[in-house]
C-alpha cells in the first residue's frame, strides 16, 4: 500500500489526540482515545495532518468526532471511556467448572487434553464441586455464569446436576443473576438428560467444525460419526425450545467452529452447514495452541494470512445470505462492531483491555485447583502450572483474585501499557490473551507484532473498517443488526424476590 508523503508539511497544533492506520488505497482510518473513528481520503487526511481543515467540509466531521483540539469535548470523552470500561466495576462473572477430563471423543486438536473414558480419577467429586460453587458465589459480580466444561461434561452428569442444585439453593440467599452453560459434544445426550437441562434452563453449546467430512476428520468417535451424533441433537434441542414456546431466532444451540487447515478452502460450505442446522451465529475462531493442538500443529495449523482470506470469504458469504433474508451473524465481527458502532463493550473476556483472566473469569479444575481462566487450566493439564491461583479447599477469594499472577496478567493485557498496542489504531476495540503470549512467546507480555492473535485482530478490524468505509447499505444494515443485543431472559435465573 502506498504511503502518503507528508514530509515537511505536518503541523501538529490543531489535532486532538489520534491514532491512524492506512487501511486501503486512498483510505486512512483515524481513531481517538475514546474510540470515535473516521475514515478519510488522502486529500482530507493531508488537510488534517497539515492543520488545514478550517473552512472545508471535513472540519465539521472531525469536530463532531472529537478529533480537533479547538472545542475538544473532554466531558464527552470521559463519559465514553467510562462506558466502555464499565466491566471493571464487577468481579469474575464467568466460572468454568471442569467436571471431568474424561471424553468419549478424540479430537485431533483437543485443547483440553482429554483423558480416556476409564480415567475416573479425573472426575470432580461432589465435595470439590460444592467448594467451587462456594468460591464462585463470593465473586463481587452481581451476575454469575457457571460453565460446564471437560473433557465431556455429560460423562460426569451426576456432578453437573449436583452443581446446579447446590447453586440454585445457594442463590436463594445470594440473590445473584445466575446462568448455566454447558459445552458438550452431545454424543452422550439422552432425552432424560435433555429434559433436566431444559427444566433448569441450561444453555447448550457444541462444536461443529464444518460439513460432515471436515468435522469427522477432526473430531472422532470410536464407532460412529461425531457429526451425525451432534447434529441429530442440535435439531432435537432446537425443536424442544420451539415446543416450549421460545423464539427460535433467540433460543437455539450455539455451535462453535474451530478453524483447522481442512476448513480453509470451504468457507461457503461451512456457513451453509450452520444454516442447515438452524444456527444463527457462526464464530470463525482460529486454532489455539493449547492442548493436543501443539502436538498436531503440523497437521492442523496454517498461516494467519490464509485464515484471514478464509474469514473474509466466509463473512462476505454471511452478508450475502443476510441480504437474501437469512438471519446469521459472525461473532468475532459482532464483538468488534459493538465497540466500534455502539461505543459499548460486550465484555467478551479475551477481547477487552484489560482481559478477563482472573478478574472476569476463574476456572475450577476437577481436582479443586483454581486457575485464572480456561486456558490456564489447559496449560496445567500439560504440566505448566503458571496460572494456578490456589485450591478450593484452602484458598480465600481475596487471595485468588488478588494473586500476583492475576496482577501481572492485568498489567500485561492493558493495551495502554503494551508497546505496540499503545500506538495501534485498534487500541480502543482490541484485546490480547496473556496465556497465549506465555505459551507461544514465553512471556505474559508477548510481542504483538509477532503474535498470531494480533495478526487476526488486526486483519479482522481492517476487513470491518473497509466494509464500513465502502458503505454498502445492506452491509451497514446487517452490521447494525449484528450489534443489537437481545437478552435471552429465559436462561436467567433471576435473583430471589425479583
Ligand atoms: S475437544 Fe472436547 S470433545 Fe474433543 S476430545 Fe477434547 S474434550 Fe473431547
Ligand atoms: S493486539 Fe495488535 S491489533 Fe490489537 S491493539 Fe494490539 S497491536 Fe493493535
Amino acid at each position: 500500500m502506498q504511503l502518503l508523503d507528508l514530509r515537511g508539511s505536518l503541523d501538529a497544533r490543531t489535532q486532538a489526540f489520534f491514532r491512524h492506520r492506512r487501511i486501503g488505497p486512498d483510505r486512512t482510518l483515524l481513531t481517538n482515545l475514546e474510540g470515535q473513528w473516521l475514515v478519510l481520503d488522502d486529500e482530507d487526511f493531508r488537510r488534517f495532518a497539515t492543520g488545514a481543515t478550517e473552512g472545508t467540509p471535513v472540519h465539521e466531521r472531525l469536530r463532531a468526532k472529537n478529533f480537533l483540539r479547538d472545542g475538544y469535548d473532554e466531558a464527552k470523552a470521559r463519559e465514553t471511556i467510562a462506558a466502555r470500561k464499565r466491566f471493571l466495576g464487577y468481579g469474575p462473572n464467568l466460572h468454568v467448572m471442569v467436571v471431568t477430563l474424561r471424553c468419549n471423543e478424540t479430537c485431533v486438536y483437543c485443547h483440553a487434553s482429554r483423558a480416556d473414558m476409564d480415567a475416573v480419577e479425573t472426575d470432580m467429586s461432589k465435595e470439590t464441586a460444592e467448594r467451587s460453587v462456594d468460591l464462585a458465589f463470593q465473586s463481587t459480580s452481581p451476575a454469575i455464569t457457571i460453565e460446564f466444561q471437560g473433557g465431556e461434561p455429560l460423562v460426569n452428569f451426576e456432578v453437573v446436576q449436583h452443581i446446579i442444585a447446590y447453586a440454585e439453593e445457594k442463590n436463594r440467599t445470594a440473590g445473584k443473576t445466575l446462568e448455566f452453560t454447558m459445552v458438550s459434544n452431545l454424543a452422550l445426550m439422552t432425552e432424560e438428560r435433555l429434559a433436566y437441562l431444559l427444566d433448569h434452563r441450561v444453555q447448550i453449546c457444541t462444536s461443529i467444525d464444518g460439513p460432515k467430512a471436515i468435522h469427522d476428520k477432526q473430531r472422532k468417535l470410536p464407532t460412529m460419526s461425531a457429526f451425525d451424533e451432534a447434529t441429530v441433537w442440535i435439531k432435537r434441542i432446537n425443536e424442544a425450545y420451539r415446543a416450549r414456546g421460545l423464539d427460535p431466532s433467540l433460543y437455539h444451540v450455539e455451535a462453535l467452529l474451530t478453524t483447522t487447515r481442512a476448513a480453509l478452502d470451504a468457507p461457503e460450505a461451512i456457513v451453509d452447514t450452520y444454516e442447515e442446522l438452524g444456527c444463527h451465529a457462526v464464530f470463525l475462531r482460529p486454532l489455539d495452541p493449547f492442548g493436543f493442538a501443539g502436538k498436531t500443529a503440523k497437521m492442523v495449523e496454517y498461516e494467519r494470512r490464509r485464515y484471514l482470506d478464509f474469514y473474509a470469504r466466509a463473512t462476505d458469504y454471511i452478508l450475502e445470505k443476510n441480504r437474501a433474508g437469512v438471519q446469521m451473524i459472525e461473532r468475532y465481527a459482532a464483538i468488534f462492531l459493538t465497540k466500534i458502532l455502539r461505543g459499548e463493550d460486550p465484555n467478551f473476556l479475551d477481547i477487552r483491555s484489560p482481559a478477563g483472566a482472573g478478574i472476569g473469569q476463574l476456572a475450577y479444575s476437577y481436582d479443586g485447583n483454581v486457575y485464572t481462566c480456561d486456558e490456564g487450566r489447559m496449560l496445567a493439564a500439560q504440566g505448566d502450572d503458571t496460572f494456578r491461583l490456589g485450591h478450593v479447599d484452602e484458598s480465600r477469594y481475596r487471595d485468588i483474585v488478588g494473586h500476583p499472577t492475576v496482577r501481572a496478567m492485568v498489567i500485561a493485557s492493558n493495551l495502554d501499557s503494551q508497546p505496540d498496542c499503545v500506538a495501534c489504531t485498534y487500541n480502543p476495540y482490541c484485546g490480547i490473551q496473556t496465556t497465549h503470549n506465555h505459551k507461544t512467546q514465553g512471556s505474559v507480555f508477548g510481542r504483538m507484532r509477532e503474535s498470531n492473535i494480533c495478526a487476526v485482530h488486526k486483519g479482522i478490524q481492517d476487513y470491518l473498517f473497509n466494509k464500513l468505509a465502502d458503505g454498502e447499505p445492506h452491509v451497514l444494515e446487517a452490521f447494525e443488526r449484528w450489534t443489537t443485543i437481545r437478552a435471552r431472559e429465559h436462561f436467567l435465573h433471576a435473583p430471589a424476590g425479583s
